[in-house]
């Protein structure tokens, strides 16, 4: 595998140093000439359960950026079930190419021979690039998968849970903030219009809230404006919204010195994965300008609690009744970042790396 061009800032790609920075159990490249499939499954952690966490299929610009965003959304994911109590682990998957050209039912059922072979200690589910129908070709060749239709058993579509949990997370900081959770009258800014997003307006206009979004498409945008009442501006003008919060439900990365610069909000909770470019630095600066952060591995984890709740048998009432938890654990992490006085992100770590540190121990012990 040529990694010698990496990236503009990864000129030397060294995967031994990153795996063991990160601190992942494996990582398995996965090549089949005759479909084409190139894919690696990262599994980050499996102290807790097995890895479960989604396969993402994107047209990445190099291998190393691929190798990065599965070592680096794997690890997310291990933090994500273990701070929300879930006996999940964390892994994930991304196959390279382009979903709109390359995908092919062959090419997912040797992705799921994969899957397959690695006895239960990775378990899929649908992600960027890839869809319920890809995971009914995965389930042909494996039972390691979650995610499907309802009509096979499954949760269907995660994103009205997710977006419960964005709520919550909302309404909890809104508490913390505000002193009252109440978001009647509250101005909230939304970035990104699409299935999480829209669910989440929906819940926040019966609140009451007033609510100003964006999308880089105008199909989410036009329900957001015709159905909930929201008033619509450009992407790039969404940070500076006079707002009370601010939602991110569309990119990561986009609390960044620039961005975060621009803020006139109190709280900042949304759905997109990796909000942070960098969790100490944009943690500190989020911090240090006063304003309550909602870690998103915490606030989005109802797609994992829906998903998780396949294996007991399905019911959607419960995977929302386990997702309002959300709502504590969140005061939880307000509070340990005071008292540690290390920023939410950091506190929300400490806290999953607790829960698999202790669970260690106990496995340790007969
Ligand atoms: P989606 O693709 O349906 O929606 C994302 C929306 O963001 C799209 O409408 C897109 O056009 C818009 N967008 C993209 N770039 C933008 C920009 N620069 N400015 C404004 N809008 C932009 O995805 P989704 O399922 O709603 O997920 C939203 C975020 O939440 C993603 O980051 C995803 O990883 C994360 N997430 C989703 C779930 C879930 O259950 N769907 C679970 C956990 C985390």
């Amino acid at each position: 595998m040529s990694l010698a061009n990496a990236s503009s800032t990864d000129t030397q790609f060294d995967l031994f140093t990153k795996v063991a920075r990160f601190d992942h159990e494996q990582v398995l490249i996965c090549q089949d000439n005759h479909s084409g499939l190139k894919a690696i499954i990262a599994i980050h952690n499996t102290v807790l359960g097995p890895g479960l966490g989604g396969t993402r299929m994107w047209k990445y610009a190099t291998e190393a950026e691929a190798i990065n965003d599965a070592l680096r959304l794997s690890r997310g994911m291990t933090y994500k079930a273990a701070i929300s109590g879930l006996n999940l682990g964390g892994a994930k998957a991304v196959i390279i190419g382009d979903p709109a050209k390359d995908k092919s039912e062959h090419l997912m059922r040797k992705f799921g021979r994969y899957v397959e072979n690695l006895g239960g200690k990775y378990v899929t589910a649908e992600d960027v690039g890839t869809t319920t129908k890809d995971m009914e070709y995965v389930a042909m060749e494996t039972e390691h998968v979650v995610g499907l239709p309802e009509i096979m058993g499954g949760g269907g579509d995660p994103s009205p849970v997710t977006a419960y949990g964005v709520y919550m997370g909302i309404k909890a900081s809104a508490k913390k903030a505000f002193g009252n959770d109440s978001l009647t009258g509250k101005k909230i800014a939304v970035q990104g219009a699409g299935k999480v997003g829209l669910h989440l307006i929906e819940l926040l206009h019966k609140d009451g809230a007033i609510i100003t979004a964006t999308d880089i498409f105008e199909s989410g945008l036009k329900t957001a404006a015709e159905k909930y009442k929201a008033t619509i501006v450009k992407p790039e003008a969404i940070f500076e919204q006079d707002v009370d919060i601010f939602a991110p439900c569309a990119l990561g990365a986009i609390l960044n010195t620039e961005n975060i610069a621009k803020l006139k909000c109190q709280i900042v909770a949304g759905a997109a994965n990796n909000q942070l470019e960098d969790d100490n630095i944009h943690g500190d600066m989020v911090r240090a300008k006063g304003i309550y952060y909602a870690p998103d591995f915490l606030i989005n984890a109802g797609g994992l609690i829906n998903v998780y709740s396949e294996y007991n048998g399905y019911v959607r009432e419960i995977a929302f009744a386990q997702t309002e938890n959300i709502y504590n654990t969140v005061l939880n992490i307000y509070s340990k970042s005071e008292e540690d006085n290390i920023n939410t992100q950091l506190a929300a770590i400490k806290l999953a790396e607790k829960r698999i540190n202790d669970t260690m121990l106990l496995q340790s012990k007969i």
